[in-house]
C-alpha cells in the first residue's frame, strides 16, 4: 500500500558509530515495510566535523573557504554511502547521493551557502525505481559547480527544503533528545517535553541557545509552512511537532527559558549625544559581518551617554576593534568588553495575551539576588543579561516563576 513520502533527517549522534547506523537502518526499513516513500537526510558521524576543521587547522590556520567546503563535505558522503549499505544488508533497495547529485544549486558563499534552487528530478526517478534516497546532508553547489557548505547544523536545511520541494508529508528530525523541552534538562530537571511549539517560537528557542535546530531550518519551514516533528533516534516515543500553530489545552503564558552563554557585552563610553552617532557605530560593526544581538542606550544627563551591545563570543574581539576605532573618529570614550554574562530569556506565544509578564520575570530574578544588566523585548520573548554565574539558577528560577515545572 502507498503510504505517502516521509523525510527523515538523522544527526550526527544518530550515526555516530556502527551500531548507531544499523539501528537507523532499521528504522527506516520499518518506514519502508509500511509502505512509506523515503527520502532519507544524514549528518555526518559524530563529531566528524569539528574533527575535519582542527585538521585543517593544522594544515593551514588560514584555510580556502572553498576548500574547506571540499573537505567538510565528505563527513556526510561517508555516512550516507554507509548507511545505504546497511540498509542493503536488510535486504531493501538504497542509494546514496550527494548535495550536488541531488541538483541543491546554492550561492557561492562558501562554508554558508544559502539555498537558491533545488532540481529534485533525480530523487523523484530513483523513489519511482523503489529506491530509499539518502541523501548528503548540509551541502550543494554552486552554479560554476563547486561544493558548498549550508553552515554549521546545515542537515537540518537540507531535510526541511527537500520536504518542501518534494511535497512530504512528513518532515521527522531525529536526534539525541526526545524533543523540544520546556528548559535544558542538564540545567533544570524538572523540564518538560513540549507536544508542540509554534515555529515562531522555535525560531526565538534556536536563536536564544536552544541547540535542538539549526535557525535557518526553521525559517525556511516557517516560510513555505513545512510542519517538523523532532524526535530521538533512540526510542520511538513521539517528539515535539514545530508547526504554524498549536492548540493547547490551557494556555501557558511562557513556552520555554533559555540561556545563552555564548555572547559578550561591548560598552562605548561617553558617545557625545549627537544625531547620526548610533548610526555610524553600528554601521562600522555591521560592515565587518558582526550581528549585533542586544542595543542599550541610556538617556544621556551630560550631552553624552554609553551604548552597550551584544555579539557572540567569537565576534567579540572584532567587534572591539572595529568599535574603538569608530569610537575614536567620533569621540567617544573607552570601549569596554565584558564576557562574563550570559542572556536569560523567556519564550512564549501565551504572552500576547498576558500582560505583567516582564513584571514577573524581573521579580523572579530579583528575588534571588540576580542584577539585570540589559534588557530586550520581542513580540513572544524577553531577554536580560546578567552575570554568567547565574546562568543556571536564573534558568530554574524562571522555569518554576511561570508554572512549567
Ligand atoms: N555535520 C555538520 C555540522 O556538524 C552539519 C550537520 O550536522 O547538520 O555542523
Ligand atoms: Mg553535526
Amino acid at each position: 500500500m502507498k503510504r505517502g513520502l516521509v523525510v527523515q533527517k538523522f544527526g550526527g549522534s544518530s550515526v555516530a558509530n556502527v551500531q548507531r547506523i544499523q539501528n537507523v537502518a532499521k528504522r527506516v526499513a520499518g518506514y519502508r515495510k509500511k509502505g512509506y516513500d523515503l527520502v532519507v537526510v544524514v549528518s555526518a558521524l559524530g563529531d566528524t566535523t569539528d574533527e575535519l576543521i582542527a585538521l585543517s587547522e593544522r594544515i593551514n590556520k588560514n584555510p580556502s573557504e572553498r576548500e574547506m567546503d571540499m573537505l567538510l563535505s565528505t563527513g556526510e558522503q561517508a555516512s550516507s554511502a554507509l548507511l545505504a549499505m546497511a540498509i542493503h544488508k536488510l535486504g531493501y533497495d538504497a542509494i546514496s547521493l550527494t548535495g550536488a547529485q541531488v541538483g541543491i544549486i546554492t550561492d557561492m558563499q562558501h562554508t554558508k551557502a544559502k539555498i537558491v534552487n533545488i532540481s529534485a528530478d533525480k530523487i523523484k526517478e530513483e523513489l519511482k525505481n523503489g529506491k530509499i534516497v539518502i541523501v548528503a546532508g548540509f551541502q550543494g553547489m554552486t552554479p560554476n559547480h563547486d561544493i558548498t557548505t549550508l553552515g554549521r547544523g546545515g542537515s537540518d536545511l537540507t531535510a526541511v527544503a527537500l520536504a518542501k520541494t518534494l511535497n512530504a508529508d512528513i518532515c521527522e528530525i531525529y536526534t539525541d533528545v526526545n524533543g523540544v523541552y520546556t528548559a535544558d534538562p542538564r540545567i533544570e530537571p524538572k523540564a518538560k517535553k513540549l507536544s508542540s511549539i509554534t515555529f515562531d517560537e522555535m525560531l526565538e528557542m534556536a536563536s536564544l541557545g536552544a541547540q535542538v535546530m539549526q535557525s535557518r531550518s526553521i525559517e525556511v519551514a516557517k516560510k513555505f509552512n513545512v510542519t517538523i516533528h523532532v524526535r530521538s533516534s533512540f526510542n520511538k516515543k513521539p517528539g515535539t511537532i514545530i508547526c504554524k500553530e498549536v492548540k493547547r489545552m490551557e494556555e501557558f503564558v511562557i513556552s520555554g527559558v533559555t540561556l545563552n552563554k555564548n555572547e559578550a557585552k561591548i560598552t562605548i563610553c561617553n558617545v557625545p549625544d549627537k544625531p547620526g552617532l548610533a548610526a555610524k557605530i553600528f554601521k562600522e560593526v555591521s560592515g565587518g559581518g558582526i550581528n549585533v544581538d542586544m542595543i542599550v542606550q541610556n538617556v544621556s544627563h551630560t550631552r553624552q551617554t554609553d551604548i552597550s551591545f551584544t555579539v557572540n563570543r567569537s565576534q567579540a574581539v572584532k567587534a572591539v576593534r572595529l568599535t574603538k576605532k569608530i569610537a575614536q573618529k567620533v569621540g567617544a570614550g573607552l570601549v569596554l568588553k565584558d564576557e562574563d554574562i550570559a542572556r536569560i530569556s523567556i519564550v512564549g506565544v501565551g504572552m500576547k495575551s498576558h500582560p505583567g509578564v516582564a513584571a514577573r520575570m524581573f521579580e523572579a530574578l530579583a528575588k534571588h539576588g540576580i542584577n539585570i544588566e540589559m534588557i530586550s523585548t520581542s513580540d513572544i520573548s524577553i531577554s536580560c543579561i546578567i552575570k554568567k554565574r547565574f546562568g543556571e539558577k536564573a534558568v530554574r528560577a524562571l522555569h518554576s516563576k511561570f508554572g512549567l515545572s
